[in-house]
């Protein structure tokens, strides 16, 4: 079968938002952001599984991901949804009891005028000028707003991922300016946020990347492999060329590896010729371009060729292989195509 395997660690996901839950005070709560599929490693399976470990509230980027969250996990969590109330959202909220972070004086209209006892939070803008109420605009609504009962007041920090920015304590303190004496629950941070220590954390965090295992949270349990399988294994001599535009030449005769994935299935086309493969521990570097379907690896130092070739793993995770292709984890993940075969379970050694 040339379909590669894409191996998800649901007990590493549970046991990484466990970590991070570890990390603030036992009255703070903490979410779980499983928008854009669970980065890519797939919402209902992941939903369920932070369910299990204790989450009790989802965040997500549409309503439409929200209603597919809810079918997985059935009634009882709250499930957020990033954009608010759009346009057309209006039965998704009610069908699927979404709680939209409403982010815009036209969605709180919008919000109460079609579905006013449906619980709503509000997305407040502290500096990152993306989503969410102005401070001049909050101040405008504020009264109304907090009279209707928000659940949550929000907002998202730009620059949690370098602890030393200034941008953190300058939103911090914006935030509290906003809501300091609403008496209603609060949330700033992120992954990021949350290793910023506790003044970031209010009553709720609202981790993504660390629970699949990326930075900041250095500590993370890996979460996937992605294994490759050879298709073809051929030898070159002195001189010959490898895949398009035969930017690499064998400089020795070498032994190479055609395997089946390639930019098609989110490996980007900037880890032609730099990333590295491996075979269990012993990498094994990628030579020429990365094409849609394959690629081509260098081989010659393994004393027997095996089956598959990891592209990430315990020895290469998503953070890795972006630096390598000069993007973020993030990306890496959310790119994950949909051809490979997905398993749920353990990342063998
Ligand atoms: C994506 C997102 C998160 C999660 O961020 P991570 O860096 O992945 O932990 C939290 N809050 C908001 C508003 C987001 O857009």
């Amino acid at each position: 079968m040339a379909t590669a395997t894409l191996t998800i660690d649901l007990d590493a996901i549970a046991a990484n938002w466990r970590a991070l839950d570890q990390m603030t005070a036992s009255d703070c709560q903490t979410g779980a952001v499983v928008k854009a599929d669970s980065y890519g490693l797939g919402a209902a399976k992941v939903a369920h599984a932070l369910a299990r470990a204790g989450a009790r509230r989802f965040f997500v980027a549409t309503c439409e991901e929200g209603a597919d969250v809810r079918r997985a996990l059935g009634s009882g969590p709250q499930i957020c949804v990033f954009s608010g109330h759009m346009e057309g959202d209006t039965a998704l909220i009610r069908d699927f009891d979404l709680t939209p972070m409403l982010n815009s004086i036209d969605q709180l209209t919008r919000h109460f005028e079609a579905l006013g006892g449906q619980p709503f939070g509000l997305q407040l803008d502290s500096g990152m000028n993306r989503l969410g109420l102005e401070p001049g605009e909050w101040e405008a609504v504020a009264g109304f707003a907090l009279e209707a009962g928000p659940e949550l007041l929000m907002s998202h920090l730009a620059c949690s991922d370098d602890p030393d920015h200034p941008m953190n304590t300058e939103q911090l303190g914006a935030f509290r300016a906003m809501t300091d004496g609403t008496g209603v629950p609060r949330s700033l941070s992120a992954t990021g946020g949350i290793l910023l220590g506790p003044a970031w954390h209010f009553e709720l965090t609202r981790p993504g990347i660390g629970l699949y295992g990326g930075r900041p949270f250095e500590e993370a349990r890996p979460v996937v492999r992605l294994s490759l399988p050879v298709i073809q294994v051929r030898e070159v001599e002195i001189g010959e060329p490898v895949g398009y535009s035969n930017t690499w030449t064998a400089e020795h005769t070498s032994t190479i590896a055609t395997v089946a994935a390639g930019y098609a299935d989110g490996l980007p086309r900037t880890l032609s010729s730099r990333a590295t493969l491996y075979a269990g521990r012993v990498p094994c570097p990628l030579v020429g371009r990365v094409s849609m379907d394959l690629i081509t690896v260098d081989v010659s130092h393994l004393p027997e060729v095996p089956e598959t070739l990891d592209i990430l793993g315990p020895h290469q995770t998503p953070d890795d292989l972006a630096d390598t292709a000069g993007t973020i984890g993030y990306e890496i993940l959310t790119s994950l195509g949909r051809r490979y075969q997905r398993r749920y379970g353990a990342l063998a050694a």
